[in-house]
């Protein structure tokens, strides 16, 4: 019988793993909510699994998932990002149902999922970080010991919650007045969020760099590195666009900051593929902030400058097999860039547009061109999901070559139904800044301009646009 491989996923995501496990001709399963019904990640796996009507919950229900991987015969899960993905009990449950998780173990999970503990390991394995506090203690006393760290260190500070994720938990605090208010909001959002009401405090780092290492390792502790990814451009501290290499890294300190992820990963006994998130300053010093113990939706920029596809790599190495490459053969070359072609309004503080019918998709090709996504003409985008439509990562020899091949790409890019986020970036890549290479976390905060634009801006796209409101719904073509 053929090995057969669960997807716990959807979107461009769950297409990205199908993909590759084709690829080492392994079936397939995809499962689905109801509302997900007519995706893309259906249609093109072997089978495919109906979970529930979610939304949501079924997506995250680990009994259903694993039901329905035993009753496919499947010898394996990938969990993808989101849902399940860094959730330690998925991990185990998978364990003892004798399933092979593709991703490190769940005590790895635990331990890194829990902000508090991950900072203790790497404090203990001499990685560098903010100053920070343990977990506060519950009701005023937490407040008195949060006000106590800001008398040390002073403001601004980070709340953040410990077993936060996504971007989500953290809020930045200017004053103590601030921290008494927000201090308890934050402890019940993040109950209500993340089902633990854990808070602590880190150092804000002031307009500092986001910039993190690809680290893959075998069960035999063999580690490597996949070089740098800088991810500063974010809005509410989520990622937008992703670059590799890191910008204007001197050589030595890309060597020191790439070793000292390895230094972390093994500290943490870390196996399969995952990434050691930093925060630069302007001085250059480097702060660990966590790990993010799953495939990253920005993977794809580091696939593009190295030519390792990380997500073959995963399963192999899940499977059993070891590392057949050494860290001298891994080579970056080039540059990436990635944008989250999301169906969000960045002129309405990027409010979702899901609900809506792709009237027109029309989508980019050529050297150095991926587009990895689910889309298609005629598609209703499910309103209960993330609005990531589709990511467009290009590659070039040169980073001149690589944002004349982005701006071409997005230039080409029609799709109308939804407004997206194309004509944000289109402004982007015509920014001296971007261009230069030039920002930080801060960049969306200072460069207000970006958001000033016509929904159409370029003319073939003026005229998609007119062909939709004349058509409405074109055919169902499907190019990414
Ligand atoms: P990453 O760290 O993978 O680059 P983010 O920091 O933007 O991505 O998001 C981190 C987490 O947010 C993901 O693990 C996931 O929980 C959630 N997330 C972001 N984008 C998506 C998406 N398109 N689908 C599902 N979950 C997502
Ligand atoms: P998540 O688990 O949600 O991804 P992270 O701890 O990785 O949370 O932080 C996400 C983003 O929040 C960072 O990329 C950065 O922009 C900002 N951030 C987090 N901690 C700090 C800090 N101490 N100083 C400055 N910015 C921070
Ligand atoms: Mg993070």
């Amino acid at each position: 019988m053929n090995t057969k491989i669960l997807v716990a996923n959807r979107g461009e995501i769950a297409i990205r793993i199908i993909r590759a496990i084709q690829e080492l001709n392994y079936e397939a399963v995809a499962i689905y909510e109801t509302p997900d019904k007519d995706s893309r990640h259906i249609r093109i796996a072997n089978e495919a699994v109906w979970v529930g009507h979610g939304p949501r919950a079924d997506y995250l229900n680990i009994d259903k998932v694993i039901d329905a991987a035993l009753r496919h015969d499947c010898v394996a899960v990938h969990p993808g990002y989101g849902f399940l993905a860094e959730n330690p009990a998925f991990a185990k449950a998978c364990e003892d149902a004798g399933l092979t998780f593709i991703g490190p173990s769940s005590d790895v999970i635990h331990n890194l999922g829990n902000k508090v503990i991950a900072r203790q390991i790497m404090a203990d394995a001499g990685i560098p970080m903010t100053p920070g506090t343990k977990n506060l203690s519950a009701g005023d006393e937490g407040l008195k010991e949060a006000i106590t760290f800001a008398e040390g260190h002073g403001y601004p500070i980070m709340l953040k919650a410990t077993a936060g994720g996504g971007g989500r938990g953290i809020r930045r605090v200017e004053n103590d007045e601030e921290m008494s208010e927000q201090y308890p909001i934050a402890r019940s959002e993040a109950l209500a969020a993340f089902n633990d009401d854990s808070v602590y405090l880190e150092k804000v780092i002031v307009q500092p760099k986001h910039v993190e290492v690809q680290i893959i390792a075998d069960s035999s502790g063999k580690t490597v590195h996949l070089g740098t990814r800088d991810c500063s451009i974010q809005r509410r501290n989520q990622k937008l666009v992703e670059i590799a290499p890191a910008f204007h890294l001197s050589p030595e300190l890309c060597d020191e900051i790439c070793q000292t992820a390895i230094k972390a990963a093994k500290a943490a006994g870390y196996t399969n593929a995952g990434t050691v998130e930093f925060l630069l300053d302007s001085d250059n010093k480097y702060y660990f902030m966590e790990i993010n113990t799953r495939l990253q939706v920005e993977h794809t920029v580091s696939e593009m400058v190295t030519g390792i596809d990380i997500v073959r790599t995963q399963i192999k190495l899940a499977l059993g097999k070891e590392l057949l490459f050494d860290q001298d053969e891994v080579e970056i070359r080039g540059h990436a860039i990635e944008v989250r072609i999301n169906a969000e309004d960045p002129r309405n503080d990027f409010m979702p547009e899901g609900g809506k019918t792709v009237s027109v998709y029309r989508s980019p090709g050529g050297y150095g061109v991926r587009l990895d996504g689910f889309c298609y003409q005629g598609f209703t985008i499910p309103e209960v999901y993330d609005s990531l439509l589709v990511k467009l990562t290009v590659f070039g020899w040169s980073w001149n070559e690589t944002v004349d091949r982005m701006r071409r790409c997005l230039t080409n890019f029609v799709i109308t139904g939804p407004k997206t986020t194309i004509p944000f970036y289109l402004n982007l890549v015509d920014d001296p800044d971007f261009k230069k290479g030039d920002f930080d976390t801060s960049y969306l905060e200072t460069h207000t301009h970006l958001f000033e634009y016509e929904e159409y801006k370029s003319e073939v796209n003026k005229l998609a646009n007119l062909i939709a409101e004349i058509h409405h719904k074109g055919q169902n073509t499907y190019a990414a």
